[in-house]
């Protein structure tokens, strides 16, 4: 049993082939808040395993995209971001912190009905009607899971917890969980871009002289801001992994889009977009998703911290991939 976790090429497809869909997640967590000696004194391992078990069981599994896979290769990229950026370090991040960002990525898309918040709205659906329309599966996600922590003691991972970290926990939480609504994106990828020019931010270059000259206040919430990015990076990370893992993921993921798209059509209802399977081609959707999203969002990121150049070179990679499909695909229709 020699699947190294602590790798920027980890392949979570055969992981989960060899430990089992069940397992994954809970394995993955444990490894990772072992790694961080956050058992048993912040943690009650037992309480966790009970805690992450339920979690996973929660994800529908049916899903071709979101399911506690996701969940899991979100954990493993955060993971390795800190292996090789040590930005708890730069960020001065405390082990509640950590823990914080753990803990959202394992329950960020809990629940997750394999529907888009447009859809629900659009639908009128239940949880619309009780989150008013705003971030409706995020605060779906951190609610639920919320509910699981607290219904009895022995699910209870924040029970070691004072007060005031019980308080900073969860706001974290929530902060994360909220953070990784899409229509958040344009938002956030403009704050970090324009900080690096007013802050003479480069290639790692003046993080640390910025972040020391905050006042305790504004380093607290500059420290939320990026934990919430980087929980949003490795929300959105599929094309920077290496090519096989990435062309998985996004086969999975387009497919939930085409289900919304059956679905819609069989409603009556326009078809979202990308979500028409006799239309939207996979390779074009990539590229646009890559190119709208994903790269200047890491390309920004890696100004921040330049140890993930991994990402960009993967993303480098994979662009050419899908493009040369594209113009041989043009090239067949002349
Ligand atoms: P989430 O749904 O919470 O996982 O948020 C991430 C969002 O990013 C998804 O809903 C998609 O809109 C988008 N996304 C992530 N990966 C891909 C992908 N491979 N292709 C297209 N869109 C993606
Ligand atoms: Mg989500
Ligand atoms: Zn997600």
């Amino acid at each position: 049993e020699n699947i190294i976790l602590e790798n920027e090429n980890f392949n979570i497809f055969e992981f989960e082939k060899k430990i089992g869909k069940e397992h994954i997640l809970p394995s993955l967590s444990v490894y990772v808040l072992n790694f961080y000696e956050l058992f048993d004194e912040i943690v009650p391992y037992n309480k966790f395993e009970n805690f992450v078990y339920e979690i996973a069981k929660g994800y529908h599994r049916e899903n071709p995209y979101h399911t506690d896979l996701h969940a899991a290769d979100m954990l493993q990229s955060i993971f390795t971001y800190n292996l090789y950026s040590k930005f708890q370090v730069i960020l001065n991040l405390s082990d509640i912190d950590l823990l914080s960002i753990f803990i959202s990525a394992i329950i960020h898309d809990y629940g997750h009905p394999g529907l888009n918040n447009n859809y629900l709205i659009r639908t009128k659906d239940n949880l619309s009607i009780k989150y008013n329309d705003i971030s409706v599966l995020e605060n779906y996600h951190v609610s639920e899971a919320f509910n699981i922590i607290l219904k009895k003691q022995d699910n209870n991972i924040l029970s070691n917890l004072s007060d005031d970290d019980y308080k900073l926990c969860r706001k974290n939480i929530i902060e994360c969980v909220l953070g990784t609504d899409m229509t958040l994106h344009n938002q956030k990828y403009q704050t970090f871009k324009i900080r690096l020019q007013t802050e003479n931010i480069k290639k790692g270059e003046g993080l640390e002289q910025f972040l020391l000259k905050q006042d305790p206040i504004n380093l607290y919430n500059l420290k939320l801001e990026f934990l919430s990015f980087i929980i949003h990076a490795a929300d959105i990370s599929n094309p920077t992994k290496p090519l096989p893992i990435y062309r998985e993921w996004a086969q999975r993921c387009v497919e939930e889009f085409f289900k919304q798209g059956d679905l819609e059509k069989k409603l009556g209802l326009p078809i979202s977009f990308n979500c028409d399977r006799n239309t939207v081609s996979l390779p074009k959707s990539q590229l646009g998703f890559m190119d709208a999203i994903v790269s200047p969002l890491f390309t920004v990121f890696n100004e921040y911290f330049p140890q993930l150049s991994f990402t960009l070179d993967n993303l480098k990679k994979n662009h050419k991939y899908y493009k040369e499909i594209v113009e041989k695909e043009k090239n067949l229709k002349k």
